[in-house]
């Protein structure tokens, strides 16, 4: 079972299929042949890993937007109590807060998987940079390739 989207050649415009299994899709190869007219491109939603390392995103312990529905959880708790009544807005900011700390507590805990998913997806993109004529295609379709990968 996978994940597909469908993207379009720049050359001819004609449809192919984009696989986003793994990382959510955004690691691997970047390289393309287009199936119809055979033009080689590179697409900039992937990232080699190894030449542009991960995205901040999956380096993150857990995404900083739950904070702010701890915070705003929080706030609808103090704002009830300094009313002097706890009423709904207390009940629904305790539950926004109580999810919120539950999806950090989750997002911390499958942290480590992630990195070595990472890690995974590092030495698969380290094995491809290794053939150097991977690498030259990858530079002559515009990737930006460091040198030490085409000598
Ligand atoms: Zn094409």
């Amino acid at each position: 079972m996978g994940v597909y989207e469908i993207k379009k050649c720049p050359k001819c415009g004609k449809a192919y299929q984009f696989n986003r299994n793994g990382m959510g899709g955004y690691y691997g190869s970047p390289l393309v042949t287009c199936y119809h007219c055979g033009t080689v491109f590179i697409d900039t939603d992937v990232i080699e890993l190894a030449i542009q390392g991960p995205r901040k995103a999956d380096l993150r312990k857990f995404s900083p937007i739950w904070l702010i529905g701890v915070f705003m959880g929080a706030l609808m708790i103090a704002i009830s109590i300094s009313s002097g009544e706890i009423d709904l807005n207390c009940i629904v900011g305790a539950i926004i807060a109580a999810l919120c700390i539950a999806f950090i507590i989750s997002e911390v805990k499958n942290h480590d998987k992630h990195l070595a998913e990472l890690d995974k997806e590092m030495k698969a993109s380290e094995a491809r940079l290794s053939n150097k004529q991977y690498a030259e295609t990858l530079k002559n379709a515009g990737y930006s390739v460091p040198e030490k990968y085409l000598i």
